[in-house]
């Protein structure tokens, strides 16, 4: 028999089938990973076929050295998502398939977790031990009356707990046995014993319930308000498909990959639900896996890269907070999980849930033109109202002698809170956001010296860091350039925020949830569980703070400096500016207690506010999709970016001249096709010390072939020393 197998090496020229023999009693198939003879070593490889014949001329065909796998880790279903995700966005095969296992199952890294369990054999029941048992030997007696219960018990706690070399004696005269059992390493143990509580469905969501349940085949958007229970419909859904016997994917973005999603799920589901995400450590996450491949579990709960968790027979998949930026990976390999989903979703004829209060423009205008089915929940579980938005100028509140970071509102309002003594959320954005350090005479301002970005200040540490590559810089006394100290910290940033409110309210607890304070591995949890615990009254945070979760008691939710994401060049900024607030704002009042938002903003009449303050996503949208379709911008085009980095400035340089020209020869064919053709600088000019430089275009027409025609003008310019990257609707245009 012959065995297909894609080497795991990353390296385009290799990244092709190999044909290998193997006799029939090696138990290889599709799916499986073997060991191949590969030049002068052996590697690992995928098999990803098999089948009779080879056009490889006997001399040269060459045997699999060993199986890897008994069962095949890959399922066939993904073997064929495999093909349409190589060719759809150009990736390898090799890198696309280790997005399918546990990153450490590679190379054997982790194994399965075994512990030792001792008995007493059966032989020695009923026997008289004094004869086999010296009065003397205390140790052993202590053990064999322990495991006179009949139960088994760890060796390891045998062995701490009374005496090693007792046991390993009683084991060696067969007394006692010993048996290898494979231990699952479960993630948030704590969680898993709290009892689920049952709630009776709204209308809403039971209509919405009952739709999603006659529906086959179809992708489904699920808008709901904040606060409508949007979840709770997922987990009926999911306790349906799981009845019928199928299984279930759920994503959500990372960052809500909260111990309240968690906890409500096990709650639920109990064992049924295995976890996927980056948090866990490398045997837990390879427990959770193989829990799901062996269909112990049947519940995939994840970020992103879970649409690839190892379920066969699906009936469900549901995307949360479906708008998020998270859901399109930005390194390689690129892809986009609603595309993975809808084709995992298609193949196994099962329907795809897109729930968000705040759908992206491009899904939205989906269920707009009726390729996709549209669920409505307009309103929040118990017809609580929707919190009232205050919006602050602060143009006024500077020009009326009130120049803080908190405007009057805001700090009535924060005051009133804690003296009722419930919880508020201060929000800061702080993407595209420079905190930058400038010299107040002769405006130098502090940046990497290999990025060209503004370094920001961390007072904690007193370093100057640069967020793109996290170099760290000294902070400055005097200005480099005119040797003034007068040297002025930029805006603030969540720590100034937390300094400000401790000096505010001095008897306040407030913690801090932001890139800085989430490192550790359980430093999410720790955080949000202190809040939920009532620990501290206030939480400032950035976008993390943002999504999904559910405090009862914040009924205030403050919004710094709103406009920071709407002034960065990007076409979405209105978009995620919308949803930012409208996120934001779903934190308060959530419960019984009314909720109020305040919003800081500079320009106060812009129409996202407008839309935002009336709750308005249909108005907004209408705005947004008129704006899109005049400017031909997405979904009216795919914006195309070929990004060439390099260190040598007129290397880079001469790429990007060649496969711009190939391009615009090959755009002359296809005219109607390209709305925007450019080539320039990037927005970073450099990071990394690599130089950034870019060709922008944007498609109406032809988006396959046009795209494909791009890949193949980029391939053969990428080299050791040059790195050509084709982005399609990047999420950061930098
Ligand atoms: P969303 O994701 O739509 O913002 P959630 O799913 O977080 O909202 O639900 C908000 C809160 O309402 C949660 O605490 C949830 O347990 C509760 N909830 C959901 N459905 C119901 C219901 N039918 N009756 C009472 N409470 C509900
Ligand atoms: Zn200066
Ligand atoms: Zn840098």
């Amino acid at each position: 028999m012959i065995a297909e197998v894609i080497v795991d090496i990353s390296n385009s020229e290799v990244d092709r089938i190999f044909d290998y023999a193997f006799d029939e009693e090696q138990a290889i198939c599709a799916g499986s990973r073997v060991l191949v003879p590969f030049g002068n070593r052996k590697i690992e490889g995928y098999v990803v076929n098999i089948k009779e014949t080879t056009d490889c001329p006997p001399d040269k065909l060459k045997t699999i050295a060993e199986p890897l796998d008994r069962k095949p880790v890959i399922l066939k279903e993904l073997l064929v998502l495999m093909h349409m995700m190589t060719e759809s966005y150009h990736l390898r095969c090799v890198d696309v398939l280790k997005l399918f296992i546990p990153a450490q199952m590679r190379g054997g890294k982790v194994k399965e977790l075994v512990r030792q369990y001792a008995t007493l054999h059966p032989d020695y029941r009923q026997r008289d031990m004094n004869d086999l048992i010296k009065k003397t030997a205390s140790a052993q007696w202590e053990i064999y009356r322990l495991l006179s219960d009949g139960q088994a018990h760890s060796v390891a706690d045998l062995n701490r707990d009374y005496s090693a070399a007792a046991l390993k004696n009683l084991v060696m005269r067969g007394i006692v046995s010993i048996e290898s059992v494979e231990v699952n390493r479960t993630p948030y143990k704590q969680l898993a014993n709290e009892a689920a509580h049952c709630v009776t469905l709204t209308e809403e969501q039971q209509a919405a319930v009952s739709k999603i349940e006659q529906a086959q085949d179809k992708t489904i958007v699920l808008h709901g308000v904040t606060g409508s229970g949007k979840t709770e419909v997922y987990m009926r859904c999911i306790a349906e498909v799981l009845q019928r016997g199928q299984t279930a994917i759920m994503l959500v973005p990372e960052i809500s990959l909260t111990p309240q999603v968690l906890k409500n799920f096990r709650a639920r589901f109990g064992d049924a639900v295995a976890l996927l995400h980056s948090g866990l450590s490398a045997g837990e996450r390879y427990d959770e896996w193989r829990r799901l491949l062996n269909g112990e579990a049947t519940v995939a709960v994840g970020a992103r890269s879970a649409i690839f968790a190892p379920v066969s027979n699906l009936g469900l998949i549901i995307i949360d907070e479906e708008h998020d930026s998270s859901y399109l990976s930005e390194s390689n390999p690129r892809y986009p999980t609603h595309e993975v989903a809808a084709f995992r979703a298609h193949y196994n004829q099962c329907n795809l849930i897109l729930g968000s209060a705040t759908p992206s423009i491009e899904t939205y205008y989906h269920a707009q033109k009726g390729d996709y089915d549209l669920i409505e929940l307009k309103n929040r579980v118990n017809r609580h109202a929707m919190p009232e938005i205050e919006i602050v100028d602060m143009c006024k509140e500077l020009s009326e002698g009130s120049p803080g970071i908190f405007s009057r509102s805001l700090d009535n309002a924060l005051a009133a809170c804690i003296e009722r003594g419930e919880q508020a959320i201060i929000f800061i954005n702080r993407r595209g956001y420079s905190s930058y350090v400038m010299c107040r005479k002769c405006g130098y301002v502090a940046k990497c010296e290999q990025c060209d970005v503004s370094l920001v200040y961390h007072k904690d540490e007193n370093i100057l860091k640069c967020h793109y590559c996290n170099n760290r810089y000294s902070m400055l006394d005097v200005c480099p350039q005119c040797k003034s100290p007068q040297i002025k910290q930029g805006f603030m940033g969540t720590q100034k925020v937390v300094e400000y409110l401790e000096s505010r309210f001095p008897q306040v607890r407030v913690l801090r949830m932001d890139n800085d304070t989430t490192q550790g591995k359980d430093a999410h949890y720790k955080i949000l569980s202190a809040f939920a615990a009532k620990e501290a009254q206030i939480l400032v945070g950035t976008q993390m703070i943002a999504k999904g979760h559910d405090f009862p008691d914040v009924t205030l939710v403050g919004i710094v400096d709103a406009d920071m994401s709407l002034h960065f060049a990007d076409y979405r900024s209105a978009e995620r500016t919308y949803q930012l607030i409208t996120q934001v704002s779903g934190r308060a009042g959530r419960d019984r207690k009314a909720g109020k938002v305040v919003l800081q903003t500079y320009t106060p009449h812009h129409y996202v506010y407008r839309f935002a303050l009336a709750n308005d996503y249909s108005g907004f949208y209408k705005k947004e999709i008129n704006l899109r379709e005049i400017t031909k911008y997405p979904p009216f085009a795919k914006i195309v970016r070929v990004l060439v980095t390099g260190e040598n400035e007129q290397l880079a340089m001469a790429v990007l001249k060649s496969i711009y020209q190939e391009i615009e020869t090959y755009s002359s064919t296809k005219r109607e096709a390209f709305a925007y053709l450019g080539v320039m600088r990037a927005p970073l000019k450099r990071m990394q010390n690599k130089y950034r430089m870019q060709i922008l275009m944007r498609l109406v027409a032809e988006h396959r072939t046009c795209i494909q025609a791009v890949y193949q003008a980029v391939d053969h310019y990428n080299t050791p020393k040059i790195s050509c990257f084709v982005e399609i609707n990047p999420n950061d245009l930098r």
